[in-house]
């Protein structure tokens, strides 16, 4: 089956508002130009633009009890993102059944693609070693050897990477992976054809990270990276996920921190009223979440410059108001444009670098239609 669809307006990472024809095979595009007829079917987009659809490399799909609910990934792959990148299970659920529902669901038609790594894997106390409601919940290691291990254990269940991650805010204060296991971490998955993922907030995060291997960091540092650091990770191909948000949208807790048994905690009285944020995380004021949010975006044009690798990251968390977020992420192009990224490579740093680095591309690609359009 062929259709044709004639005159669309086309914006992705290399066409700037160009007028083409578009013939798709099945569900695949298999030509952009002129004179591409005759087709089964044929329709005039003329005044519509196509764009592609967008890959959110830093989503949470797997919460608490909602692990398993197909209408996150129906929202995005309906409102344009055709594949997200879950990166860390914040569900006791286990993880091989949650292996066993991705395959499910991936090979449906009208849901986004889901690439995920399961656990995080952590030492006890650690940043994501859990278990505390809808919050990181770890696979626990006490030594490098045990960490390799598990990153195979990983692979066996069909997970393509591994996330892992430090509370770099209060590194002196809390558990977290000693640099012999973080690096073990990362050798392993290398040797297993798997990418690593880590949790950062700041600088001091991102070098001990850099420092073991990691690939990717999984946000942007909030604190002015250094120009050194900027340039071996970028000279290193090391990918950093946006996860900018929107600045002027109010700071709130993560959801559903619900503390069991305590008020408006599973099974508790109450309700389901969020109980704050969990003990050692201080939410920043509207300036100060501000002044992050402009040293994030001066850091991506920074980094970009230098030649680093940039994914549109969101964190979106599955949660109650979920369903209006679950859209093209527009808050962190937008950061992007205004980091100096020109509008085509704006959209690359969500479609194309994005699919390079989840590996998702020819798979998302085969199986569903690829574009998105806006009247
Ligand atoms: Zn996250």
């Amino acid at each position: 089956m062929t259709v044709l669809l004639k005159n669309a307006v086309l914006l992705d990472s290399v066409r700037n508002n160009e007028t083409a024809d578009v013939l798709v095979t099945d569900s695949t595009i298999t030509a952009i130009g002129r004179d591409l007829g005759p087709a089964d079917r044929e329709f005039d987009l003329s005044g519509c633009t196509l764009l592609p659809t967008f890959i959110d490399a830093h989503v949470h799909v797997a919460v608490d009890d909602n692990a398993f609910r197909e209408d996150a990934i129906r929202a995005w792959a309906y409102n344009g993102v055709s594949t997200v990148r879950e990166l860390g299970m914040l569900s006791q659920l286990s993880q091989a059944d949650y292996a066993k529902w991705i395959e499910t669901v991936n090979s449906q038609p009208e849901t986004a693609t889901v690439v995920a790594v399961g656990n995080y894997i952590d030492v006890a106390g650690g940043y994501g070693a859990g278990p505390n409601p809808n919050h990181p919940v770890g696979t626990l290691i006490t030594t490098a050897e045990e960490a390799a291990e598990e990153v195979s254990l990983h692979h066996k269940l069909g997970y393509p990477g591994i996330k892992i991650g430090i509370h770099d805010g209060r590194m002196d204060l809390t558990p977290h992976l000693s640099p012999e296991m973080a690096k073990a971490i990362c050798d392993r998955a290398r040797e297993d054809g798997m990418w690593v993922a880590a949790h950062i907030g700041i600088c001091r995060g991102a070098q001990f990270m850099q420092d073991a291997g990691v690939p990717d960091l999984a946000h942007t540092p909030s604190d002015p990276m250094p120009d050194e650091m900027i340039r071996f990770m970028a000279e290193n191909g090391v990918v950093m996920d946006t996860t900018v948000g929107d600045p002027d949208k109010a700071m709130e807790p993560p959801p559903g921190m619900l503390m069991p048994g305590g008020p408006g905690g599973p099974g508790g009285p109450g309700g389901d009223a969020p109980m704050g944020p969990p003990p050692g995380m201080v939410m920043p004021s509207p300036e100060e979440k501000r002044k992050q949010w402009k040293t994030m975006v001066e850091n991506l044009g920074r980094y970009h410059r230098a030649g680093g690798r940039v994914v549109i990251g969101t964190d979106l968390i599955h949660s109650r108001d979920f369903m209006k977020d679950a859209v093209i992420p527009v808050p962190e192009l937008r950061a992007l444009t205004g980091a100096g990224f020109t509008l085509q490579e704006t959209i690359a740093a969500g479609t194309i670098t994005a699919a390079e680095v989840v590996r998702a591309s020819t798979k998302a690609g085969r199986r569903r239609n690829n574009f998105f359009m806006v009247v």
